[in-house]
């Protein structure tokens, strides 16, 4: 049985035990220990009392210890890969490419730490000197989603040890099994430095972003918890990060290569079942292509293999749970009832009996005034929208209270110029959509959040500036009491 990890030693949850339920199946794979407040409590503390030491660990040191964890990361890659696909059900070749991507995440941020400095800036006096120190903020809580519960806990975990603080790790429920794993991962860190408490959000989430001792909290997950986040951290002035959710919108020109766009849409809206924060949910396409891109759309998602992750030939894998399946299934039947019209798909797929299963749907003669439209759907449903030019498809991807990513398809730069300067998202792509990359920033605007994972920025967030001012030759100034 999988235990939570605080302080370097594995520990029975006060709150008993759960199950790990497999998607694809619907089996319990095992069990493992539910913790509570004095868990969290606990994890707290200790991480507290391991931040000095850590941040006074050299950071060459700290870095050869991130680069450990990247090692033991590529060492144990396939049985990583498999666990997650047990827990979340997705494919097990992503996963294989998802445990490699983590372990450069680490390398990465090993050497932005190693290398990472503040700045001597002129001073008011030529006797002064005036430093920009770049200090770490203390415990960090990190607070991670199911869909990628490595890959996103990685983004959080990796920049936060850089920069120097200590973390306490909340995964989300249904992956809580797969991330008491990777503690086998940090076992060669001062105890204290990383903590899991796998625990209830309503619970252990809100305990730890109410706990006075954490200075920050990173977080990714839906709209609703980051704003209740935001407001509870307003108590202590707490740093927050949110990464929320996403209504992406992907425009297909007349002018481009419709082949790819076509593909990459269907990719975009139904990898992971849909259940990517940046997936393609609304389709804007130019009139004049619009039946030859539905056309094309409509063949490609009919093709696509469904089945369990471990099968390599699957393509579309199993939602998590069926009370998530249930929310997409009534999004898109209230779409229909509001006149929408289900190209394909719109059920469970009679071929997989067993397991979380949707099958890839698309839906067009839909109107911004529909929940499909206008809410987060968080599964594999790509709704196709006939609209007169650029400008308008242009317009109405604007129209949403998100702004996560967005992508084009056109060979004109004069409408990527104006994309890139009008279009309201923290992501923006090109011909190629849902690309991350380790070095770039990622994140939102609007209600998608605030601050950026990744990239500078991404170590940036971890980090609190403090202005230094030394007066080198002491004595008594001009300026102060008694004024002459
Ligand atoms: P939730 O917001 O429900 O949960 C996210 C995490 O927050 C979980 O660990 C959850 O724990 C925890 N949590 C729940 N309630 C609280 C609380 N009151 N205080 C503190 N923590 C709490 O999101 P999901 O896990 O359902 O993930 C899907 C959502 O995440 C989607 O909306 C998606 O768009 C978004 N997302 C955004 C991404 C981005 O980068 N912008 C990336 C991936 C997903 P528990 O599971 O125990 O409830």
């Amino acid at each position: 049985m999988r235990k939570l990890w605080i302080n370097g030693q594995e520990v029975d949850g006060s709150e008993g035990t759960q199950v790990a339920i497999d998607p694809a199946t619907e089996e319990i794979i095992a069990e493992y220990a539910w913790g509570g407040t004095a868990e969290a409590d606990q994890a707290v503390a200790v991480a507290k009392a391991a931040f000095d030491g850590w941040r006074r660990t050299p950071a060459g040191t700290r870095a050869e210890m991130l680069h450990e964890i990247a090692r033991r990361m590529r060492q144990e890659q396939e049985s990583l890969a498999v666990d997650l696909t047990r827990e979340t059900g997705r494919a097990l070749r992503k996963n294989r490419g998802y445990v490699e991507w983590s372990a450069q995440c680490f390398d990465y941020y090993a050497e932005l730490g190693r290398h990472s400095r503040g700045r001597v800036i002129p001073s008011p006096e030529a006797s002064q000197l005036s430093l920009v120190l770049k200090v770490p903020l203390g415990v960090v809580a990190a607070i991670v989603p199911w869909n990628y519960p490595l890959l996103l806990l990685v983004w959080k975990l990796a920049p936060a040890l850089a920069a120097g603080n200590t973390v306490v790790i909340k995964p989300a429920t249904y992956t809580s099994w797969v991330t008491l794993g990777f503690a086998r991962l940090f076992d060669h860190l001062p105890p204290g430095v990383v903590n899991i408490v796998a625990g209830s959000g309503r619970l252990v989430g809100d305990h730890l972003v109410r706990h006075p001792d954490v200075r920050m909290v990173a977080f990714t997950g839906s709209t609703e918890v980051g704003q209740h986040i935001m407001r509870m951290a307003a108590d202590d002035m707490k740093h927050i990060h949110l990464e929320l959710g996403g209504k992406d919108p992907l425009i297909i020109c007349a002018d481009s290569d419709l082949e790819a766009a076509c593909r990459a849409a269907v990719w975009g809206g139904f990898l992971n079942a849909g259940q990517v924060c940046t997936s393609v949910e609304r389709v804007y396409v130019e009139r004049v292509v619009f039946r030859d891109v539905l056309d094309r759309v409509k063949a490609l998602a009919e093709g696509l293999v469904v089945g369990p992750g471990m099968d390599p030939r699957s393509e579309v894998t199993p939602m998590i749970r069926p009370e998530e399946r249930d929310k997409v299934h009534q999004q898109v039947i209230s779409a229909q009832q509001s006149g929408a019209l289900i190209v394909t798909g719109g059920r469970k797929p009679a071929s997989q009996p067993r397991g979380y299963f949707y099958e890839p749907t698309v839906l067009t003669g839909v109107s911004e005034d529909m929940l499909v439209m206008r809410e987060e759907t968080f599964g594999p449903v790509l709704p196709v929208i006939a609209v007169d030019d650029f400008d308008e498809a242009l317009r109405r991807s604007n129209q949403s209270q998100y702004g996560l990513g967005a992508t084009l398809f056109t060979n004109d730069a004069r409408k990527v110029k104006q994309y890139m300067e009008q279009i309201e998202a923290g992501n923006v792509w090109v011909n190629d959509p849902i690309v991350d990359n380790l070095a770039g920033p990622f994140g939102g605007m609007k209600r998608s959040g605030i601050g950026r994972e990744l990239g500078e920025e991404g170590f940036e967030e971890f980090l609190e500036t403090k202005h230094v001012h030394w007066e080198i030759e002491p004595g008594i100034k001009p300026w102060w009491y008694p004024w002459e």
